[in-house]
């Protein structure tokens, strides 16, 4: 019933012959569980960027793109392979004779623009408090400043006026005594520079480097250092530098001079997305997209990616089941599955950058990423966010007209913007699409209490709101491949 009062409200919105007018829907609850209970299966690991688990769940999704009957999308493969560049801090010190000042032990050593391996002997220069009067007394030139700052998690600023002019690196000292700070700052920058840090190796992209101060700010290399070593570092003690810097006789401090020590480690390893199609009468083609990859495991457990992103792998793969069944699609639909998305979209970056995509073959990217379960913004679970329908009037009619029509999801179209980084709209492979210029929506449920927790887990996903999503989602994909005026 509810179809046949569909299409005639849709015959008479789109003047369009609306295709195809049989097609029953195969998506169902109890296919989809079956799909998120294999993916989110303790036995795959999490999922992991580079993993053994990653692997098994690869071959699911070819097994099942094969026994749909779907042709590979990579010529005769299943796998688009790519090479990720994982990039670490290693061995990184000051030193003077046999005194050495370790990274994260004795020292902080934050890179910012400048992260590359290097061991070098540099002069250290007193800068006093870092005021322009002050720096213009001395010759910073390719030198190490030692600078007093009050707080040193500012210390950028100050970084920012050495690199303009043309110093090699700040070692910053705090005025004031406070050991709480620096052993704070210890374990945030600890944190996140011995993270693994992920690049494509094929694919230069900045925002891909691991450390992406780079892009933003020109600033030398900081040192951050205890008062306490001041006397071995420049043969002062604290309060004599600051006597000294008071007096404004800065040039009375002879330089001295350190070996710096910077070793930047990378690994490689292969990934790879799994791709494959339903050919349509055209070259031109809708691409559904789903991240597969998920967190991995550690030391606590796995964490087994229910909702994050079995739930959006599912939908994709009973999307492929149930739109393989029409003959004569007018435009070829195209499966992705990405690796590599939780480390930074990096396999949907590979997917749009290689040579052999064609950004002209692509009507629209569909994007599936956690579909499965209810934010706290809503009391049902009777809906789905939609994201980057603002770049298209006629489709963002179309998903109007179809929210109407469906009286089991409704559409939520509160981050519905595609502008601007940080929102949702770029936290998944759409972003990607978009970033090339594509039509690319993003279909999504908002986050909960065990988003990238171990806790998200196969029971707590809402199959029956699933089913309704994936539907839903099957309509849309249905009405585009009827509706050419639309793409
Ligand atoms: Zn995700």
């Amino acid at each position: 019933m509810r179809r046949l009062h569909l299409l005639s409200i849709l015959i008479v919105l789109f003047p369009v012959l609306v295709y195809p007018q049989s097609h029953q829907s195969l998506v169902e609850k109890e296919t989809l569980k079956k799909h998120i209970q294999v993916l989110a299966s303790d036995s795959l690991e999490g999922r992991g960027t580079g993993s053994p688990g990653l692997i098994k769940a690869q071959n699911y999704l070819i097994a099942e793109f094969a026994r749909l009957g779907l042709k590979p999308g990579n010529q005769s493969s299943y796998l688009e392979s790519f090479t990720l560049e994982k990039r670490y801090m290693g061995e990184t010190y000051l030193s003077i004779g046999d005194k050495r000042w370790s990274n994260f032990e004795e020292v902080i050593f934050m890179p910012s623009g400048y992260f590359q391996q290097e061991e070098v002997e540099k002069e250290v220069v007193f800068g006093g408090f870092g005021s322009d009067e002050e720096l213009e007394q001395i010759d910073l030139k390719d030198r190490f400043v030692v600078v007093f700052i009050d707080n040193l998690m500012a210390h950028t600023k100050i970084g920012m006026e050495l690199n303009k002019r043309g110093a090699y690196g700040m070692i910053a000292v705090k005025s004031s005594n406070d050991v709480q700070q620096m052993s704070t700052m210890k374990s945030i920058f600890r944190d996140h520079y011995l993270k693994d840090h992920y690049g494509l190796r094929d694919i230069p992209n900045p925002r891909d480097t691991a450390f992406r101060l780079k892009d933003v700010v020109k600033s030398v290399r900081a040192v951050i250092t205890p008062r306490s070593e001041m006397k071995k570092l420049m043969g002062y003690s604290v309060a004599k530098l600051q006597k000294i810097a008071e007096s404004g006789e800065l040039t009375s401090v002879p330089n001295s001079k350190v070996t710096v020590k910077i070793e930047l480690d990378t690994d490689e390893m292969e990934s790879a997305n799994v791709t494959a199609f339903i050919p349509g009468n055209s070259e031109k083609k809708i691409v559904v997209t789903a991240h597969y990859d998920h967190l991995g495991k550690n030391d606590e457990g796995i964490f087994n990616g229910a909702d994050d992103n079995a739930t959006g792998v599912a939908g994709m793969l009973q999307l492929a089941e149930s739109l393989s069944r029409i003959k004569d699609l007018p435009y070829g639909i195209e499966f992705v599955a990405m690796s590599a998305e939780e480390p930074g979209l990096l396999g949907s970056k590979y997917h749009v950058n290689q040579p052999a995509f064609n950004p002209d073959d692509v009507l629209i990217n569909i994007n599936l990423d956690m579909i499965g379960r209810q934010d706290e913004e809503h009391q049902d679970s009777d809906y789905l966010y939609v994201l980057g329908t603002d770049q298209s009037d006629p489709l963002k009619e179309l998903i109007n007209q179809l929210d109407e029509v469906n009286d089991e999801i409704v559409i939520d179209y509160r981050h519905d913007q595609s502008k601007g980084f940080g929102g949702f709209y770029s936290r998944s492979d759409n972003y990607s699409f978009h970033q090339r210029g594509i039509l690319a929506i993003f279909f999504h449920t908002g986050t909960h209490e065990d988003y990238h927790h171990q806790t998200d887990t196969w029971q707590k996903i809402d199959y029956s709101a699933l089913e309704k999503r994936v539907k839903f989602i099957e309509e849309v994909i249905l009405q585009l491949e009827g509706n050419q005026s639309i793409l």
